[in-house]
């Protein structure tokens, strides 16, 4: 492991170090799903927020990064939120709407981490009904004006199964770079797949 490749994220609540791996702008491996999110072995799951792997506690990690504090190998590395998690964080914080977006994509990305994993997407008690208003209000913060946004929206619609608006919204990207992507949606729309998909490239 190359240490150099880390920096210390550090826990607000209990002060418990973490390592977290530097996000690079190329990533050499990855894989691209529908809903927007990026797996690659150069990439760590927790990106924006993550839950202490000591005591819990839920924080952004931009405010909590320790740039000049050494990585050893013995940090823990920060942990993913849990559904519960992202849903009592948009509980209890005073968040701007660019960090709602923020939160309320990762937790569509969460849900759909389970359909990814071979398991059903509502496993608890309110878990549907989570899911349905994190997707009505994520769908209505999303900025219409920008191209990705609008290829949210879709996915949105389609995960929904509101096949004829994703279908009326892709007809609208005429992006060349993203005629790959506008077609295996389009593709799913067809067949009224409603699950996460991921992109071939
Ligand atoms: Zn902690």
């Amino acid at each position: 492991m190359m240490i150099k490749e880390f920096q210390v994220v550090e826990c607000p609540n209990c002060g418990a170090h973490h390592k977290m791996r530097k996000p690079k702008t190329k990533l050499k491996s990855y894989e691209i799903y529908s809903d927007g999110k990026t797996f690659s072995p150069e990439l760590d799951e927790a990106l924006e927020v993550a839950a202490c792997a000591a005591c819990g506690e839920c924080f952004w990690i931009e405010d909590a990064s320790l740039p000049k504090v050494e990585v050893t190998e013995e940090m823990p590395s920060l942990k993913p939120l849990t559904i519960a998690q992202y849903a009592g964080m948009l509980d209890a914080e005073v968040i701007t709407t660019d960090e709602e977006e923020i939160l309320r994509m990762e937790l569509l990305w969460a849900f759909n981490d389970r359909v990814r994993a071979d398991k059903p997407m509502f496993e608890n008690e309110g878990d549907e009904e989570l899911w349905a208003q994190n997707m009505t209000i994520l769908y209505n913060l999303l900025d219409s004006a920008d191209v990705y946004s609008r290829l949210l929206k879709a996915e949105i619609d389609r995960e929904r199964g509101e096949f004829d608006r994703a279908e009326e919204i892709l007809s609208k990207i005429k992006e060349g770079q993203l005629a790959g992507i506008k077609n295996q949606l389009m593709n799913a729309i067809k067949y009224k797949e409603r699950e996460v998909v991921k992109f071939n490239e």
